[in-house]
């Protein structure tokens, strides 16, 4: 925040506004406020400033957004507005200047606004599909004709299970941000249920070979089955999505301690260190990876470990494959037994 006079020179800012442009109160105070270093770097912003002050010294109200760089070089998004203070008799004595570092809610604004676009378009090829198929299934029963193949139903339920599923992470993300995801927490074999995932992607991975290693026969913890099942499909057909065809997906169950650690491996692309951490953010998609998906799919395989007290990362380099790690408190029977 900072005072100014109708004219435009800085009386006072404070320790927040003077934090921004690491300077003391005494290189600005007495300058004229578009001469700082606030606004100087910019003639464009500099003139936007003269007008506005201007037009709050008519006791107008000001209020628009502006980019910013801050001391240490960063583009910040400002709210900014200036409004004037008058005296008993109704002169404007002052202006108040206030600025709102509103970078973070912008980026998520856009990030939400990039994510309905790609959920938008995510929804309308599998309902292009089901719509031509419709289409050309009701002109030919309109010519007397019944002649829907095996092969177009079996279509029409890949394409359904696709929006199904697109809907149902739609529905997870903002379950979780609401709190309203609940679990249904059971004691249930972990290696058994591994196993049994593997058999459903096996099914959609036929160019590549899945292993399966594991160091015990049974692991129990306890959980919601269909939640952890949701993770380990997440991290396959990942591993699935993001790596040639030919290649191989190792999946590892291991007791390491009181906690049981699943392991999913590729040959893929790899992710780098500067990505490892924030690939498990909402709506974070690696650039030029087009593929179906959106961004979800990690952050709802992290919120679900999450609360069931674990923790999800990743291991990868650049070319080579990478290899996600989730890990979940073993269930008093299978933690007391040493391994
Ligand atoms: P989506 O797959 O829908 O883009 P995810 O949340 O599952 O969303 O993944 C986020 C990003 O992380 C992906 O866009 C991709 O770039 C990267 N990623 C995830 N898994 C792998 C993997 N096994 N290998 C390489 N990159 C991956």
């Amino acid at each position: 925040m900072g005072i100014i006079t109708p004219q435009g020179i800085l009386l006072d800012a404070n320790s927040a506004a003077l934090h921004l442009i690491q300077a003391n109160r005494s290189d600005v105070i007495g300058k004229p406020f578009w001469e700082t270093p606030w606004w100087s770097y910019s003639t464009r912003l500099q003139k936007r400033l003269k007008t506005s002050i201007a037009r709050a010294s008519q006791g107008k109200i000001v209020r628009f957004e502006t980019e910013h760089i801050a001391s240490d070089g960063k583009h910040i998004t400002v709210d900014f507005s200036l409004e004037a203070v008058r005296n008993r008799q109704g002169k404007i004595t002052h202006l108040v200047a206030e600025g709102r570092d509103i970078t973070q809610r912008k980026r998520i604004e856009n990030l939400r606004k990039e994510f309905l676009s790609a959920a938008a378009h995510e929804l309308k090829t599998p309902i292009t599909v089901l719509k031509l198929l419709t289409q050309s299934h009701i002109a030919k029963a309109k010519g007397g004709e019944d002649t829907i193949s095996v092969n177009e139903l079996e279509l029409i339920d890949r394409e359904l299970s696709r929006l199904t599923r697109i809907i149902d992470d739609i529905l997870d993300s903002s379950r979780f941000e609401t709190g309203q995801l609940f679990l249904v927490l059971k004691e249930i074999n972990l290696v058994q249920l591994v196993q049994e995932t593997i058999k459903k992607i096996t099914l959609y991975a036929k160019n590549h070979t899945i292993f399966f290693r594991r160091e015990e026969q049974d692991l129990f913890v306890t959980a919601d089955a269909a939640r952890i099942e949701q993770v380990l499909l997440n991290l396959l057909s990942n591993a699935v999505k993001y790596s040639p065809s030919g290649t191989k997906v190792t999946i590892a169950i291991e007791k390491k301690g009181t906690y049981a650690i699943v392991s999913i491996q590729d040959e893929g692309f790899g992710i780098a260190k500067t990505k490892q951490k924030i690939i498990f953010n909402k709506y974070y998609q690696i650039k030029k990876r087009v593929k179906n998906g959106f961004g979800l799919g990690l952050y709802i395989s992290k919120e679900i470990v999450k609360r069931h007290h674990g923790r999800i990362w990743v291991e990868s380099t650049i070319g080579k494959g990478s290899t996600f790690f989730f890990s979940l408190p073993l269930s008093k029977r299978s933690s007391s037994q040493s391994s």
